[in-house]
């Protein structure tokens, strides 16, 4: 018997210290769409939605889109976007209810969305769904790696899964989990029950890369259980530490076939074990001027990672800090991707290919990561930015950085910088090769990332630096300004204690 189900998701990961809001431009910037449209446009791509087209065939299930959105990570959601776009899925909702039925909900949410008013907005979106199908109706989620699961995220879905990689390259293999599960749950073949544990510990996003080092470890501990008898699933994540709420931080959770205690037993081991290994979770960084003078001696290309500027943490993608110290330096053979300034990519368009400009750069969005910074450039390059992810990551589906143009600064062998005009993080090669700069030639990458760059950039770097550079994803925690955590938190309460039982 063919199943229905109904899919949709409002995404955001909210900078708390940003002070940019997400509104309905931000998301129409970057994803938005209602219905078979958003759907198709996945279709044959390795993304949450078109996991859920594949398992929807093998599993006889028809799908049903409602409002999916993504918004570039940012301060919160505005509160009328949220209402508007909650309006629309409750209403699509309800007309699947009127005409064929629903008999499953698989939703594509991050889990560390806030919106103005609401700090746990993933919650919120599951209240609202939950009232509306009533109880008997299965809702699973595909979560981000980095949400902040909530208890009541935990209780009104009854299976999470979340990404296991970061770089995230598994998003369309949890997609099939997911629906698989849901539908097995639909037809009565298992009953999921699930546990949660909130662990007190601010992990960094640079140590929560999934390749190496403790969540790695973290990681095989999760696949171990997951193979034991009675288990249908298990998720870690390491939570996204810039949403200054009380549900911020690292979870556990569990599902298993109708089993609770189980479920809490292994969610429990899963928790031990990371705040066994806390201290392993906090950054270790390189100061801006030993990581340019490093990079400059050695053979490159060597990546230097401006982990405070990664606008996929909301942070403002102007930061000037780092480029300054380039241009103090003398830097060779170095380019910087991506700065966003679409003031002077439109500078550098009236002034045309060729010409060489005057002008301020950066500093505008959020001077916290360094003054506008003034520059000589000469603009080698003006393209659309759009460009192909070849890379592991969201591979065959287009990024769009808006106009965009590379310029020199310090003659032809020297500093490149690509300008665009949308915020972007870089996760694709493509990102650099689309403008014209073959990054294997080059000597020194600066990415204005996290973790993400590591999926296509790390494979050809002989040495990755983590740069401690101000900014509002800040690696160093004594940069921010938490008010809202639930303290005690590790590492900012260092002496606590804690005990998962
Ligand atoms: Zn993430």
């Amino acid at each position: 018997m063919t199943l229905r189900f109904f899919t949709g998701g409002i995404n955001h990961e909210t900078n708390s210290f940003s002070k940019v809001p997400a509104d309905e431009h931000r998301f129409r910037l970057t994803r938005y769409g209602r219905g078979a449209e958003i759907l198709e446009r996945f279709r044959g791509t390795r993304t949450v939605y078109g996991g859920f087209l594949t398992a929807a065939e093998t599993n006889h299930v028809t799908l049903t889109s409602t409002v999916s959105s993504f918004a570039q990570p940012s301060g919160p959601v505005v509160r009328e976007e949220f209402e508007r776009q909650m309006a629309l899925t409750l209403e699509d909702l309800r007309e699947a209810l009127r005409t064929d039925g629903v008999d499953g909900i698989v939703l594509g949410l991050h889990g560390a969305m806030v919106v103005a008013g609401i700090e746990d907005g993933e919650g919120e979106y599951l209240a609202r769904v939950r009232e509306v199908v009533g109880p008997d109706v299965p809702i699973g989620v595909e979560l981000d790696l980095h949400a902040n699961i909530s208890p009541r995220m935990a209780e009104l879905a009854d299976i999470l899964i979340g990404y296991d990689t970061y770089p995230h390259v598994d998003q369309y293999d949890r997609a099939i989990e997911l629906l698989t599960l849901v539908a097995r749950t639909v037809r009565g073949e298992i009953s999921p029950t699930s546990a949660l544990r909130k662990l007190p510990i601010l992990a960094h996003m640079t140590v929560q890369n999934t390749a190496s080092g403790p969540m790695a470890d973290w990681l095989a501990l999760c696949h171990e259980i997951e193979a034991r008898p009675g288990v249908l699933t298990a998720t870690i994540t390491g939570g996204f530490p810039y949403a200054d709420i009380p549900d911020v931080g690292m979870a556990a959770y569990v599902v298993t076939d109708g089993l609770p205690e189980l479920a809490t037993q292994y969610a429990n081991e899963l928790s031990e074990f990371a705040w066994a290994r806390r201290t392993e979770f906090q950054p270790r960084l390189t100061s801006v001027d030993d990581a340019i003078r490093a990079a400059s001696s050695s053979p490159g290309p060597i990546i230097l990672a401006d982990v405070a500027d990664n606008t996929g943490a909301g942070a403002s993608g102007d930061d000037t800090e780092i480029l300054r110290a380039l241009i103090a330096h003398g830097a060779n053979s170095a380019v910087l991707v991506p700065m966003y300034d679409p003031g002077v990519v439109a500078e550098a368009v009236r002034a045309g290919v060729g010409a060489t400009i005057t002008t301020t750069i950066g500093g505008k969005v959020d001077d916290g990561g360094g003054a506008p910074l003034e520059i000589e450039a000469y603009v080698r390059t003006i393209t659309d930015g759009w460009y192909s992810n070849y890379g592991p990551m969201s591979t065959g589906s287009r990024t769009g950085m808006g106009l965009t143009a590379v310029l020199e600064i310090g003659g032809h062998d020297g500093i490149e910088v690509v300008c665009s005009s949308v915020q972007r993080s870089p996760h694709d090669l493509q990102m650099l090769r689309s403008v014209g700069i073959e990054p294997t030639r080059r000597q020194i990458i600066v990415v204005k990332s996290s973790v993400h760059y590591r999926a296509d950039f790390g494979p050809i770097a002989t040495e990755i630096f983590e740069v401690d550079a101000a900014g509002l994803a800040a690696a160093s925690w004594a940069r921010l300004d938490f008010q809202n955590l639930r303290r005690p938190i590790f590492p900012l309460d260092p002496d606590m204690e804690w005990t998962a039982q």
